[in-house]
């Protein structure tokens, strides 16, 4: 294959230090020279104008296969329960008239545009769909496969052993290349959480796959299950490959009560995805990372049965997570951006993640002072390149 010439984008200040020309071959940063240095012959990609640069954000927990993007509005018609909620999905999507490629494509092609490019979807894994979901998302997912990075889990959205079969879906799921084994309120839905946690691992440990389980399970419950997670993430194997997703528990204790566990999940790499919603006791972001506890985020529903809310901006859930917390001050609108960004791509195990040379040319361009003013104003002039390609230009995907 001919080898691509080198190119540069021109003035940009990454994560708003001093400006530098960042030359781009193959796909990957290969310098960062002062702004202005680069040969001027090289092929310009951008003309940056001292525009903040960022490294493309990562979406860690997202359900693209259940979105309803692109159609007609829908008044949300789910009642008060978990299991209304679960029910009430299946009403709606069961006959959907729009494909999920039809739904879920824009939606992956919008979360592009607002600068996302690595994605971590939840994907249906239960008897009510057998591999109708699986199937549609890896049919995605090699569509996008040359722009986006997205890992795919086999979510038991309606129990694990309380719905025979679903146990075999999940494997025939991994089988046919999703990537990551899930889980959901081993307690709270299943009602046999040891049972429930071994099937998982089991499961894991047989396919070579991480675990990113969802768990809602409140108050000493819900700490109880995190423990006994931890517990058999150091049996297997496993640091390093264990997500645990919402972890409300974790907001139900004062941080000196929480301090052994989060230093345990600290030291077996077990990272802890929260969207930060406003309405549940939610894990302390700034205390886990401070025991060094790595927190992603992500949108979860976006358009759906179970809620209208989300827009797919990880800048904005940055924006969300601050406003959460009451954080205002410049270091906790970074640390709120880093969440979104480096502890995405330590959850999510991103090779390559970073604006270092020789990382991915997956980058985000827009006009801001620093880190801090790109996620209070989440401007929509954004610039996503993806692989040294400029894939999105304020807000609209380019990719034909
Ligand atoms: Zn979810």
């Amino acid at each position: 294959m001919k080898p691509m010439p080198s190119t540069v984008i021109r003035n940009v200040r990454p994560l708003g230090g001093a400006a530098v020309d960042v030359v781009l071959h193959d796909g990957r940063i290969s310098a960062l020279l002062p702004a202005g240095s680069a040969a001027p012959e090289l092929a310009t990609l951008v003309d940056g104008q001292g525009q903040l640069l960022l490294p493309a954000l990562v979406e860690s927990h997202v359900h693209f296969d259940k979105t309803l993007w692109a159609t007609p509005w829908r008044p949300n018609s789910a009642g008060p329960t978990r299991n209304h909620r679960i029910s009430n999905e299946h009403t709606v999507l069961k006959d959907f008239q729009v494909p999920m490629a039809e739904r879920a494509g824009p939606l992956i092609e919008h979360c592009i545009a607002q600068g996302s490019l690595y994605f971590r979807s939840h994907l249906d894994t239960q008897t009510v769909w057998g591999l109708k979901h699986v199937q549609e998302m890896l049919a995605l997912r090699e569509k996008y496969r040359h722009l986006i990075e997205l890992q795919l889990v086999a979510f038991p959205q309606g129990g694990l052993l309380i719905a025979p079969g679903t146990l075999a879906l999940m494997e025939q799921a991994l089988e046919l290349g999703v990537d990551v084994v899930g889980g959901i309120d081993p307690a709270g839905i299943d009602r046999d959480p040891i049972r429930h946690l071994e099937k998982i691992f089991e499961l894991a440990t047989r396919y070579r796959r991480g675990i990113d389980i969802h768990l809602h399970d409140l108050g000493e419950l819900g700490r109880w299950e995190i423990e006994r997670i931890a517990d058999m993430t150091e049996a297997m194997g496993l640091q390093g490959q264990v997500v645990i997703s919402h972890a409300y528990s974790l907001g139900a204790f004062a941080p000196a009560e929480l301090m052994p566990l989060a230093d345990r999940l600290a030291a077996l790499g077990i990272s802890i995805m929260s969207c930060a919603p406003p309405n549940v006791s939610v894990p302390p972001v700034a205390m886990l990372r401070s025991r060094g506890v790595n927190v992603c985020s992500g949108s979860d529903g976006i358009r759906d049965a179970w809620s209208p809310m989300g827009s797919g901006d990880m800048l904005e859930r940055a924006m969300l997570m601050a406003l959460r917390f009451g954080w205002s001050k410049d270091e906790e609108l970074e640390m709120a951006f880093d969440v979104v960004s480096q502890g995405g791509a330590r959850a999510l195990n991103l090779q390559a993640y970073g604006l270092d040379v020789g990382c991915q040319a997956n980058l985000l361009l827009l006009p801001a002072e620093n880190i801090a003013e790109a996620v209070v104003n989440r401007s929509p002039q954004r610039t996503v390149i993806s692989r040294g390609q400029v894939v999105a230009k304020d807000g609209i995907f380019l990719v034909a």
